[in-house]
Parts: structure tokens; C-alpha cells; sequence
């Protein structure tokens, strides 16, 4: 789909596009009920998630270290492809033909369940001897695991395999255990939409009986694409709530078809086009009408909103934007910046345009109502005066 087309879609949904839709997400009740200073808690959360990102590499390492030292097996899989196949060889290896499945987004974006399938690799263990689980984080100085699970019935599954594979992908850890709490009380408030802790677990090496095995994998799938750049790769700081999907309008209208892809929603929008490809992806630059509800509700306060902003940019300055809409934002800047123009009455501002966007774009669109005076005006004034 190109971005033309998809703004046309976007038009046909914004009748519905307000906020009189959403869910009703009562997530500031249950945090105000427990923390007196939900903000200081959400600063907490994005400064302990950001001293793992800023210094990944060395944190992985560590990890590594960490993991090797604890009996640990660790795969790094840069690929879906080098994860399957590594996967698949050691179930083959260990004669294992049926495990039991944590659900998880990641493992859709992987491919995992269909691979296992065509591998006659059942997904449901009657004799509950493997249990491959995606932890929601990893823990580097303790190589631990967090996870929430669905169910008591999972949570013991997990715990009484023999053969335990742990997925992570590699922007999913914090460095410290100290820091976990806060961690365990934003996954059930903002996750589960519960007020107490319930079906976490931290998975510690020390836990690991004589006849079990643990075996981990860190997955990059193409997440590292991000790091390189110093805006949008702070959406990896993401932990997967799924909060902002529950109060974004844009999503709760159009839903997941637009994405075409297990990943959804608002971080979606800002991931997708580095992690798949731009042609097909682009587009979901546009799902996004800058209201802020995501960063309001987002435990780490990520920024949506400003990262949609630098995709716009970096899409446009690139030219991977459609070539209709690269020239209607070239005309449009040179327009605007002409000394000329800057001044003129803001009535005759929305008379040109009005007859400028047609002539490039074929549409009429809505143009916003402009300011009295300019700040060049202002300035103007205030230099008279
Ligand atoms: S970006 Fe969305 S899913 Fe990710 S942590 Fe923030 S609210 Fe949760």
C-alpha cells in the first residue's frame, strides 16, 4: 500500500477517529492507588531501561558472561531464520516432538509456531518435558528471568519441564535485579490492568534442578537496525504493555489489518519500517494524529508522538515518502519560508493553500487556521516598540 492510498483509508476511518471509542482503561486509578508519584515511578522505570539500552552491547556481553558462568546455554540468533534453525536442531538433537508454548507476539513476528509445525513438532506436551517460554525481561547481573504468565497452570508447566528455552529479544533487559520490583508492579498494572502483582515469576539460575537444562536465546530479528538512530531507537525501550494500543484512536479504529504483520499498534508504527522494510511500511507513518494519549499512558515515557515526527522527517529527507508527497512538503517548506509569504494575512494564507494542495495532490485537504501575527511580526513589534 503507498501512503496516497493509505491517507485515502485513514479519511474513510476518521469518522470514527475521536476518543469516544476507547476502551475504558482505568490504569491512572490503580497506579494513583498505589504510587503517590506515578511520574517519579515512570522516570524510575525509563531511567533503568535506558542504562541497559545506551550501553547494549557491553550489557549483552556481560550477560553472556553471566549465563556461561551459571551453567547456562546462550544462541545468539541475528535472523528469524538463524533462530529457527538453531532451535529446530537442538529439539531434533534432544528427540524432542512436542513442547508446550508461552503465547507471545514475538513468537508470531518469528514464525515459531508454523515452523514447528511443519516440522511435526507438536505444540501442546502431554508428557511436559520442554517448555519454550519468551521472558517479558532479562536480568543481566543475575542472568534471571521475568515473566508474567497467563496462568497458573502455564506458570507450573514452566516450571516443571525438564528442558526450559528461553527466548529474549535483545533490546528486553534491565541490568540490575535491585530493579526489578518496580518492574513486577508496572506489568500487572499496565499489562494485566491489575492493582497486585499476580502469576510473575523470576526465573533465577539457582532455581535449576540436577535433571533440567536451560537454554537461552537472544533474538535481534533485525531490532538492532534502530540503534544507529538517536531519536527512534528509544521506542526499544518499549516492555510490551500494550498500554498505548488501548488508548490510541487511530488504533482502536483501524485495528491490526493496516500492519499486516503480529506487531501492532502505536510502537508499530515507529518499528516496523526499520525492522521489515520501508516500502511496505511506510505508510503506517500516517496512523498517527500527534494527540499524546500514548506518551501520557506509556510507563517508560516514550515519546510517540515526537518519534512519529522524526520518521515523518527521516522518510521525507530520504525520499522514501511517496514522490507526491516529497513534493507537497517541498512546496509546501518553500512556500512558507519565502520572506514574502511569512507576513501575509493569515486569511490569505488558507486562500493559497487551499488552491496550492489541490493542483499537486488531486484532494482538497483541511487547512489549519493560522496565528494573527507571525512570530516574525512579533518581532517586527516588539523591535518598533
Ligand atoms: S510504547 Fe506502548 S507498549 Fe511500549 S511500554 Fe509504552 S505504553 Fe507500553
Amino acid at each position: 500500500m503507498n501512503t496516497s492510498e493509505y491517507k485515502r483509508f485513514l479519511r474513510f476511518c476518521s469518522k470514527n477517529i475521536d476518543n469516544s471509542n476507547l476502551e475504558l482503561f482505568n490504569v491512572d486509578d490503580i497506579v494513583h492507588s498505589i504510587f503517590d508519584q506515578v511520574e517519579k515511578l515512570k522516570g524510575q522505570a525509563q531511567r533503568v531501561r535506558e542504562k541497559f539500552l545506551n550501553n547494549i552491547v557491553d550489557n549483552l556481553l556481560l550477560f553472556e558472561k553471566n549465563c556461561l558462568s551459571n551453567n547456562l546455554n546462550i544462541n545468539w540468533c541475528l535472523s528469524s531464520e538463524d533462530f529457527l534453525e538453531n532451535l529446530l536442531n537442538l529439539l531434533g538433537r534432544k528427540k524432542i516432538k512436542s513442547v508446550n508454548l508461552s503465547s507471545s507476539e514475538f513468537f508470531e513476528q518469528l514464525d515459531l509456531k508454523n515452523s514447528l509445525k511443519s516440522d511435526k513438532i507438536s505444540t501442546f506436551s502431554k508428557d511436559n518435558r520442554c517448555f519454550i517460554l519468551e521472558a517479558d525481561l532479562g536480568i543481566v547481573d543475575s542472568a534471571s528471568f521475568f515473566s508474567v504468565f497467563e496462568s497458573e497452570f502455564e506458570m507450573e508447566l514452566f516450571l516443571d519441564s525438564k528442558i526450559k528455552i528461553i527466548i529474549l529479544p535483545i533490546n528486553k533487559f534491565i541490568c540490575n535485579i535491585s530493579d526489578i520490583d518496580i518492574f513486577t508492579h508496572i506489568f500487572s498494572i499496565y499489562k494485566n490492568n491489575k492493582s497486585f502483582p499476580s502469576l510473575t515469576n523470576i526465573f533465577t539460575p539457582k532455581q535449576i534442578g540436577n535433571q533440567e537444562e536451560v537454554y537461552v536465546f537472544v533474538v535481534d530479528n533485525e531490532q538492532s537496525n534502530l540503534l544507529s538512530f538517536k531519536e527512534q531507537r528509544k521506542a526499544l525501550l518499549c516492555i510490551d504493555c500494550g498500554a498505548c494500543k488501548r488508548v490510541c484512536p487511530v488504533y482502536q479504529t483501524i485495528k491490526d489489518e493496516p500492519y499486516n504483520n503480529s506487531l501492532t499498534g502505536p510502537i508499530a508504527n515507529i518499528l516496523l519500517p526499520f525492522i521489515e522494510n520501508f516500502d511496505n511500511h511506510k505508510h503506517l507513518t500516517y496512523n498517527c494524529l500527534l494527540c499524546g494519549n500514548c506518551t501520557s499512558i506509556c510507563p517508560v515515557n516514550i515519546s510517540i508522538p515526537d518519534l512519529i515526527i522524526e520518521n515523518r522527517k527521516y522518510f521525507f529527507e530520504n525520499k522514501i515518502l511517496d514522490h507526491n508527497d516529497n513534493i507537497l512538503i517541498l512546496s509546501l517548506r518553500k512556500f512558507f519560508l519565502r520572506n514574502k509569504n511569512k507576513n501575509l494575512k493569515p486569511w490569505l494564507k488558507r486562500y493559497l493553500l487551499r488552491r496550492i494542495i489541490p493542483k499537486i495532490t488531486r484532494k482538497q485537504l483541511q487547512i489549519p487556521q493560522f496565528a494573527k501575527k507571525t512570530f516574525n511580526k512579533i518581532q517586527q513589534d516588539n523591535n518598533k516598540g
